[in-house]
């Protein structure tokens, strides 16, 4: 390709949010370039990591037959018991309580509002979808019963959904160009956003476009940025996904002055293997993360508990647990269930590369991980003592609770009594980070008077505004989705216009 070809619309990234964008600009039939930084074999960015789990509103299984589910097979929808539906006024009051009301209601009400017709839109691109049987299910009486909102997931998971988008990208004709990173915006004097610079195999160039659509991804691979607006200590947290996200597409941003928006001091960070790689490995992707801590407790290297493990289902809490652990002496917790429990840890705790010992007793199990017995010991006998009896149940908030304790366990509370028990050593693992640009309705990039800056479209992890402190599962990939396809749609409607 000659250097100076010009595109109608310039995609930066090639993760979820990016390949949806790519398409959504297809369809306006504009010639669209995708640049990704990584490899051809490195490419999709965190949502390749992903379990490929989706958040979005429907009204049950039967409802999900009709198209977004429509190859289910009759003995998967027969195994079944129960999917409960997500109404719009549920996914909201969910997204608000656990953003603790600073998400931004407009691209909230895009996001849930939007939700479905873009699961159906990606299906017509041929992304098929699953329920999430193994995660997002407890078996009762041999039925799936499944909880927390994310029960559909892409068929083979982050790699599948990244393949299946690719591929629906190459059937619309789009270019996707490797090894090719983003280093600046070009503009016009009139502001207007031009073209991009990039660095690739054969170093600089300037790739001219109508419209560049930013998805890039936010900066949780880039530890000066994590610790300039995380805090110190975030060098040191493991990264669970790609580490090609920079921070690259907000910094471009901000240098033609772009608005920060949201999150910034926050992210989403989870308990993750204490011996995980320092990036996220494309082999054991997501399991290194440990989810089923709900029905056990989570102590620190002194025996204390710090965290409420019952407080909400896991989708609700898990991604802000991560800086809890953060905070705890060496940056690392052990995670304890009894043999009740144990048998009903989701499948990532029985992977190879796993950080755990098991003994007969608590004296015993305290010295393999080296947490402290005394403090174990008093812990694990004051919350005993503090169980409440109650109808156990892991698929729904069974509000079998401790009574009196400082760190209060308020769901799924049973006494850690019945050996052998099994420790699971945990650090922080970062997922993305919140903060990033502000984007309007229609997708467009606002300066710092909130006027969009002419021909800038961003989506993805890389928009600020939706997400603070906490995230509820599964909103990450809706997000790009839906942002991906609006952001990408104006852009190419630019581009026709122009
Ligand atoms: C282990 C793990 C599990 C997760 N599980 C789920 C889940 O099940 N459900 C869910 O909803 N969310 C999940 N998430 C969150 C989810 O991955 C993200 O919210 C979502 O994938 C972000 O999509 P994106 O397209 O914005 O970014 P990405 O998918 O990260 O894509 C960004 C792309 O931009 C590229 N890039 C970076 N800099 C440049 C540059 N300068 N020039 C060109 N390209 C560049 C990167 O290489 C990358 O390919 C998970 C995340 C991780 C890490």
């Amino acid at each position: 390709m000659a250097a100076e070809e010009s595109w109608d619309v310039i995609v930066v990234g090639a993760g979820n949010a990016a390949l949806c964008a790519a398409l959504s600009a297809a369809e306006q039939g504009v010639r669209v370039l995708v640049l990704e930084k990584a490899t051809l074999e490195d490419r999709g960015g965190n949502s390749t990591f992903t379990a490929g789990g989706f958040r979005f509103c429907h009204d049950g299984v039967e409802d999900l037959r009709t198209d977004i589910l429509d190859d289910m097979t009759d003995g998967e929808y027969a195994s079944i018991g129960n999917l409960p539906p997500l109404s719009e006024d549920q996914f909201y009051e969910i997204l608000m309580r656990i953003t603790e009301h600073q998400a931004d209601e407009d691209l909230g009400r895009i996001l849930i509002g939007r939700s479905r017709e873009t699961m159906r839109w990606m299906r017509k691109h041929k992304i098929r979808f699953i329920p999430m049987f193994g995660r997002q299910s407890f078996k009762i009486d041999g039925k799936h019963h499944f909880y927390g909102g994310v029960n559909i997931e892409a068929v083979g998971g982050g790699w599948g959904l990244v393949d299946m988008l690719v591929q629906a990208c190459e059937r619309m004709g789009i270019t996707i160009r490797y090894e090719t990173g983003l280093r600046e915006l070009i503009q016009d004097e009139s502001g207007k956003v031009t073209g991009v610079r990039a660095f690739g195999p054969n170093g600089y160039e300037n790739i001219p476009g109508k419209a560049v659509v930013l998805a890039c991804g936010g900066f949780e691979s880039n530890p000066e940025m994590r610790v300039r607006y995380l805090g110190q200590g975030w060098d040191l947290c493991r990264v669970r996904g790609t580490q090609h996200n920079t921070g690259d597409g907000i910094n471009a941003a901000l240098r033609i002055g772009a608005r920060p928006h949201g999150g910034w001091s926050s992210c989403h960070a989870v308990q993750w293997d204490i011996s995980a790689p320092p990036y996220g490995d494309r082999v054991v992707l997501d399991n290194f993360q440990k989810h089923s801590y709900p029905i056990g407790i989570v102590v620190n290297l002194n025996g204390e508990r710090f965290i409420d493990e019952g407080a909400d289902y896991r989708n609700h809490t898990y991604a802000k647990y991560g800086k809890e652990v953060m905070k705890q002496p060496q940056r690392a917790a052990v995670q304890i269930f009894d043999a009740k429990t144990h048998d009903n840890v989701r499948d990532e705790y029985r992977i190879r590369e796993v950080t755990k010992a098991s003994a007969d007793t608590i004296e015993e199990l305290a010295e393999k991980l080296d947490v402290d017995v005394e403090g174990l010991k008093a812990t694990i006998a004051e919350f005993n003592a503090a169980c409440q009896p109650g109808d156990y149940n892991p698929s729904i908030l069974d509000g079998v609770s401790t009574r009196g304790l400082a760190v209060p366990k308020s769901n799924w509370a049973l006494p850690i009594d019945t050996p052998p028990y099994h420790g699971y050593v945990v650090t922080c693992g970062i997922t993305f980070t919140f903060g990033g640009l502000k984007i309007n309705t229609e997708g467009q990039v606002l300066d710092l008077t909130d006027k969009p800056i002419p021909g800038l479209y961003a989506a993805g992890e890389l928009v600020g505004g939706l997400f603070y402190q906490n995230y509820p599962g599964g909103t990450g990939l809706l997000n790009g989705s839906v942002f991906g396809r609006l952001s990408g749609r104006n852009a190419g409607r630019l581009a026709q216009a122009g």
